[in-house]
């Protein structure tokens, strides 16, 4: 599976469309929520405005090193199960019992997002004019939400 972003108003070839691999674009999605604590986590589509503003704070990021700091502290994204809490969720056939997935340690797999995956979307989304063309599924950046709350 592939998430695709369209620019609403392209400057170059480079902001026309951002194409990532759904895996890494929730392991995006959910660093860059860390920067946009007021978006909801519903919608990454972002008019040239808003786009204006992320990119500005991006761009600080990967120049002080913030980006590699958070990929340092993430290794490991939480399990999808359980939400790394090692139990099984209320929603599940035995709730509160060891979660079958990771078998209790909460972990799910490596984090396969990398400073070159951020550059690369900075680079598209300067010269995007905005852009759209995907929402979040909740249900895929859920756990990682609750994760940092749990670990906080
Ligand atoms: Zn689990």
């Amino acid at each position: 599976m592939f998430d695709i972003l369209m620019g609403k108003q392209p400057k170059s070839e480079v902001g026309e469309v951002y194409i990532i691999q759904s895996e890494l674009a929730g392991d995006l999605y959910a660093y860059l929520l860390t920067l946009l604590p007021k978006s909801g986590g519903l919608s990454l589509g972002r008019s040239a405005s808003e786009t204006d503003k992320l990119v500005r704070k991006l761009q600080k990021e990967l120049q002080t090193g913030r980006t590699a700091a958070y990929i340092a502290a993430h290794p490991i994204v939480p399990c999808e199960n359980c939400g790394g809490t090692g139990v099984e969720p209320e929603c599940s056939d035995n709730p509160g019992d060891t979660c079958d997935a990771c078998g209790g340690d909460g972990e799910g797999r490596e984090l396969y997002l990398r400073v070159g995956d951020v550059q690369r979307f900075y680079d598209f989304a300067v010269a995007s004019g905005g852009f759209g063309g995907h929402y979040i599924n909740p249900t895929n950046i859920w756990p990682k939400i609750e994760y940092r709350m749990y670990k906080a």
